[in-house]
């Protein structure tokens, strides 16, 4: 049979298409650490290619880093050491006042075991330092003098303490804070796919993108489990969520045989005894964060309580005896063991 010239075209065609499928690129997926806010921040992005992942990732870290000179205690220049240091209050960046309203909101709901105000007591433990150690009564006592939900007023972006004692640390929500605005600018990037973790703060945005291997799916995480090193408590799926463990294993120490950790609760200034862990899944990380600290210092039955006022937020309960408690929307994130 002759070869006519509609075949001949077809074939072309065909052969085209097959060499323009065969060079588009891949979808990546980069995954870059940096040390930032005192744990290491780890990146996954995917669904564009390389270069791109890149930069964006990069823009990702610049911002963590420009937040934690921001919110942090440790550099002198901060929002949050100006204002611990000042005696009635101080102007703050927009960015802080954002964190700050939210804690505050937090803070009431939680009838204050969720505190702003907690930086003179976080400085007694010395959990920043080489050697932390439990801290006299009396100086826990004075460091615990005037704190709460009201001890902090914010009017825009100016805040008023209560008393120039007061110091301010925003080590239980900042972080969270700082991923999701992280994931912000990635999204901005066009990245439509990412995983940001810092130190159990984390943030998945869509879905896992692996085209060579199977179809893209959801982000699978496993919970630490606060008693056995490397073992999984459980194992959730979400797309577009903050996944936020607190657990009194990540900092702690010991003496004379007790066990100290760095949740307190605000009523007597010590380390939390009623949980072992708690997993908040929530739509911030900022919000996750801090009700991951505000229920762990709850424990089961009030932290549950609370948690019903944010339809928005689930959570998993390790209380101090080992039993598991979770929300009633948990369920739905589950993935069967
Ligand atoms: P991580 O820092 O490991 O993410 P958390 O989110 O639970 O852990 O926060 C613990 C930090 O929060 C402490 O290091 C301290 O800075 C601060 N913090 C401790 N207790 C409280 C509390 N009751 N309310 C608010 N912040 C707290
Ligand atoms: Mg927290």
């Amino acid at each position: 049979m002759p070869w006519n010239r509609p075949l001949i075209i077809g074939l072309l065609v065909v052969l085209l298409a097959l060499t323009w499928w065969r060079l588009q690129p891949e979808d990546e997926e980069i995954r870059r650490s940096r040390l930032i806010m005192g744990t290491v921040v780890e990146i996954m992005a995917g669904g564009q290619d390389s270069s791109k992942l890149e930069s964006a990732v990069d823009a990702a870290f610049t911002e963590l880093e420009r937040l934690d000179k921001l919110l942090s205690r440790h550099n002198p220049d901060s929002d949050v050491s100006r204002l611990s240091e000042s005696g009635s209050g101080s102007k703050i960046a927009a960015e802080t006042a954002e964190v700050i309203t939210l804690g505050l909101h937090v803070a009431e709901r939680s009838d204050g075991t969720f505190d702003l105000t907690l930086g003179r007591v976080k400085a007694l433990w010395g959990f920043d330092k080489e050697e932390p150690s439990v801290p006299e009564q009396e100086a826990l006592a004075a460091a615990l003098a005037d704190i709460g939900p009201t001890a902090l007023s914010l009017n825009g972006q100016e805040v008023s303490k209560r008393a120039p004692h007061l110091q301010v640390d925003l080590g239980g929500i900042a972080k969270g804070y700082a991923v999701d605005r992280a994931i912000a600018i990635l999204k901005k990037h066009g990245v439509t796919s990412a995983a940001v973790n810092a130190g159990g703060d984390m943030y998945l945005l869509g879905q896992r993108t692996q085209r060579s291997k199977r179809p893209q799916h959801a982000w699978r995480i496993g919970i630490q489990h606060p008693r056995q090193k490397d073992g999984v408590l459980e194992t959730v799926q979400v797309r577009d969520r903050a996944v936020v463990t607190s657990g009194d294993y990540e900092r702690f120490f010991e003496q004379d045989g007790v066990h100290y950790h760095h949740i307190f609760d605000p009523q007597n200034g010590l380390p939390a005894r009623v949980c072992q862990s708690v997993t908040i899944i929530a739509d911030s990380v900022a919000l996750g964060d801090a009700l991951a600290t505000a229920v762990f210092v709850l424990g089961p039955e009030a932290g549950l309580l609370l948690l019903t006022q944010y339809p928005q937020a689930e959570g998993l309960i390790v209380a101090a005896d080992g039993t598991l408690h979770t929300s009633p929307g948990w369920a739905s994130y589950q993935v069967a063991p």
